[in-house]
C-alpha cells in the first residue's frame, strides 16, 4: 500500500451536481502516482454516480460510516456488505459520529471489525477535545481510542488512524507541530508497537483538522504523519489539488 495519502471528507455537502463535478475536475487535473492514494468521501447517495466518474482514474472512494451488521431492521442504516465493490474505505469514529450521533469506542470497533470481514479499508478517526487538551490528557484519550477500536483486530494492513483534535474540526484552528508529534508518537504509535510487536505494517497515519494549503506541509513535515484528512478545504477543488500537490512534495522529500 502507498503511504502518502489525502482523503476528502465531503460531510453532507455537495449536491450531486456539484459532487460530479469536483470529481471530474479531480480525474482531469491530478496526475495518477502510484506512490500515493487520493480518496474522496461522498455522501452516500452519491457514490455510484461519483464512482462512475472516477473509473479508470486512480483516485479511490471512500464512505463516511457504515452499520456494523450486515443487515437487517437498522432503518437509514448502511452496511458494510452494501458498500463492499462501490467504496474501498470507509471513515469510522469521526468525531461527528462519536459527539452527534452518540458512538462509543465499542461501537466503533464493531464497526472497524465488520469493515474489514467486508474487505473495506478503515479510516479510524481519533482525537480529543479542547477541554481534554487542556487538563493534559489528549494522549490518554488518543490512547483509548485506538487500543479500544482496534480490538479484536488481528491484521492491520489495511488500517489507516486519522488523528484529528476535535476542537480543530472545522474551526480554523490548529495546533502545533510539536503538540501533533508528541501525540502521534504517544497516543498512536507507541500503542501500535505495544499491540502489535511483530507487525511490520504500522498503519499509515494522518492528520485531520482544519487542513489548507497554507497548513498542510506543519503537518506532512513530520515523518509520523503520512498524510491528510480534509474536510471543508476538500469541497473547493483548488485548495484539494494544492493540498494534494503539497502533501506529494513534502513525502517526496
Ligand atoms: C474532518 O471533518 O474530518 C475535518 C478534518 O474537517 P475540516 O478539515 O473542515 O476541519
Amino acid at each position: 500500500m502507498p503511504r502518502p495519502m489525502i482523503v476528502g471528507n465531503w460531510k453532507m455537502n455537495n449536491s450531486l451536481e456539484q459532487a460530479l463535478q469536483l470529481v471530474a475536475s479531480l480525474k482531469d487535473s491530478l496526475t495518477p502516482n502510484p506512490n500515493a492514494e487520493i480518496v474522496v468521501c461522498p455522501a452516500f447517495p452519491f457514490v455510484i454516480e461519483v464512482s462512475r466518474v472516477l473509473e479508470n482514474s486512480s483516485i479511490k472512494i471512500g464512505a463516511q460510516n457504515m452499520h456494523s451488521a450486515q443487515s437487517g431492521a437498522f432503518t437509514g442504516e448502511v452496511s458494510g456488505s452494501m458498500l463492499a465493490g462501490l467504496c474501498e474505505y470507509v471513515i469510522l469514529g469521526h468525531s461527528e459520529r462519536r459527539s452527534l450521533f452518540g458512538e462509543t469506542n465499542r461501537f466503533i470497533n464493531i464497526k472497524v471489525v465488520s469493515a474489514l470481514d467486508n474487505g473495506l479499508k478503515p479510516i479510524l478517526c481519533v482525537g480529543e477535545t479542547e477541554q481534554e487538551r487542556d487538563s493534559g490528557n489528549a494522549s490518554t484519550v488518543v490512547r483509548t481510542q485506538v487500543k479500544s477500536g482496534l480490538a479484536d483486530v488481528a491484521d492491520i494492513t489495511s488500517v489507516t488512524i486519522a488523528y484529528e483534535p476535535i476542537w480543530a474540526i472545522g474551526t480554523g484552528k490548529i495546533p502545533s507541530q510539536e503538540a501533533v508529534h508528541e501525540i502521534i508518537s504517544h497516543g498512536i504509535f507507541e500503542v501500535l508497537q505495544e499491540i502489535y510487536p511483530d507487525s511490520y505494517n504500522i498503519p499509515r497515519i494522518l492528520y485531520g483538522g482544519s487542513v489548507t494549503p497554507q497548513n498542510v506541509v506543519n503537518f506532512t513535515a513530520d515523518p509520523l504523519i503520512d498524510g491528510v484528512l480534509v474536510g471543508g478545504a476538500s469541497l473547493d477543488y483548488n485548495l484539494f489539488s494544492q493540498i494534494v500537490a503539497l502533501t506529494l512534495e513534502a513525502k517526496a522529500n
